[in-house]
């Protein structure tokens, strides 16, 4: 990472090209992890004046934005940086900054800047390292795919439809299989018929942990070998 001075350029830069990237007639949602980046950009659209050529851009934009769609064509979310081991403090943290938005949030076009992105790069990489660590024993001895379906799957992100319907609104967050619920992590693991074809019977993370009843017995001339269900399971799983 470089100088403070790059990591607030980048910032701006980031909400420039989120604000252009948008359609005209969408309301936007801006999360960063800079509060400087925010408030100077809060500051030149109050004061008229900007001390970089990006930053200018983007108050212009800001205002074209509010003039024609109203004052709360913009708004700013402030994403902490990820500290320390709890790898859902920065999803927690957007989940309710969404929240807090309510319902003056629809139709909102949302826009990660990098930085904001940057963040959810790291906790997604220390939540798959809990996962890892501390979910199912064997997932290490999985095919890739498997592990990082069931990764998705326990950390409820990913390409999960729900996920990426926070991400960005225009997303349907409806499962893709069943069309009937959110496509959560839960609900696709757990609850969803998708793996009703191998004989899923597990109802819990807990129950999914126990290798001696998901572990099959394929005969085969060439020798037999045993088959692991629940990997079976999430290696089908297209979540693409
Ligand atoms: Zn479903």
């Amino acid at each position: 990472m470089g100088s403070l001075a790059t990591v607030w350029d980048s910032e701006v830069a980031g909400m420039r090209g989120g604000l252009k990237m948008l359609p005209e007639d969408r309301k936007v949602l801006l999360l960063s992890d800079s509060q400087a980046a925010i408030a100077a950009v809060r500051k030149a659209g109050r004061t008229g004046r900007a001390r970089t050529g990006e930053l200018k851009e983007v108050v212009e934009e800001v205002r074209k934005k509010q003039k024609n769609l109203g004052p709360n064509a913009v708004r700013f979310g402030w994403v902490k940086a990820h500290v320390g081991t709890q790898g859902n403090e920065k999803a927690d943290q957007m989940a309710k900054s969404e929240a807090e938005l309510g319902d003056e949030n629809e139709g909102m076009g949302k826009v990660i800047t990098e930085g904001g992105l940057r963040q959810e790069w790291k906790r997604r990489r220390a939540e798959e390292r809990k996962v890892n660590g501390t979910g199912i024993g064997r997932v290490v001895r999985w095919n890739r795919k498997a592990r990082v379906n069931y990764v998705h799957c326990r950390t409820g992100k990913g390409n999960l439809q729900a996920w990426r319907h926070v991400l960005d609104a225009d997303i349907p967050d409806q499962c893709r299989k069943c069309g009937r619920y959110a496509e959560t992590g839960k609900h696709v693991a757990l609850v969803c018929i998708h793996g009703e074809d191998i004989g899923r019977r597990w109802g819990t993370w807990e129950a999914m942990n126990e290798p001696e009843r998901w572990r099959k017995k394929v005969k085969d001339p060439d020798g037999d070998y045993e088959v692991d269900l629940v990997e079976t399971f999430f290696t089908d799983l297209d979540l693409r």
